[in-house]
């Protein structure tokens, strides 16, 4: 992407966003509040969470206003997971954390609270207290209740992933 693409959609997204609503990160991107950034370049950035989960918990985001998964272009989501994957990365090469979870929520039902896209960096360490719960372990299906479920699945990707 061309940096005047990159600015021009940064520009018109954050436009989108005044005309909407309040968006704490998009006042973050701005300058209108404060972050303690780790990262930043031309179209994502990342800061501290200011109610971490475990010590050292990011927050990557697009600098361009995306409220949700299907709002975000691909080609940003791509630059947004790859900063995560580098920093997640170079967090464990440094013996800062022990494991790194990636997280994000799309949708109020998923526990999303900010909407504009976020991905979560979460380090790990022993005894954090940190994991996924879930209400019930569902037992394993057989294959055929597998299959029949993909093919659910399958039948709502009107445009598959490529
Ligand atoms: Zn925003």
């Amino acid at each position: 992407m061309h940096r005047a693409d990159a600015a021009a959609r940064q520009n018109a997204g954050m436009a989108t966003a005044a005309a909407q609503e309040r968006c704490v990160f998009c006042e973050i991107v701005a300058g209108q509040l404060p972050a303690s950034f780790v990262y930043t370049s031309d179209d994502v950035v990342a800061f501290l969470d200011i109610r971490p989960l475990t010590s050292g918990h990011l927050l990557v985001i697009p600098r361009q206003h995306a409220g949700t998964l299907a709002a975000l272009d691909p080609e940003l989501g791509a630059r947004v997971y790859t900063v995560a994957q580098q920093l997640a990365v170079q967090l464990r090469r440094s013996g800062f954390c022990a494991g790194i979870n990636l997280f994000l929520a799309d949708g109020v039902l998923a526990g999303q609270e900010v909407f504009h896209v976020h991905l979560h960096v979460i380090p790990r360490y022993p005894g954090d207290g940190f994991g996924l719960r879930a209400a019930k372990r569902r037992a394993q299906p057989d294959r055929a209740k597998l299959d029949a479920t993909a093919g659910m699945v399958r039948d709502r990707i009107s445009s598959p992933p490529h």
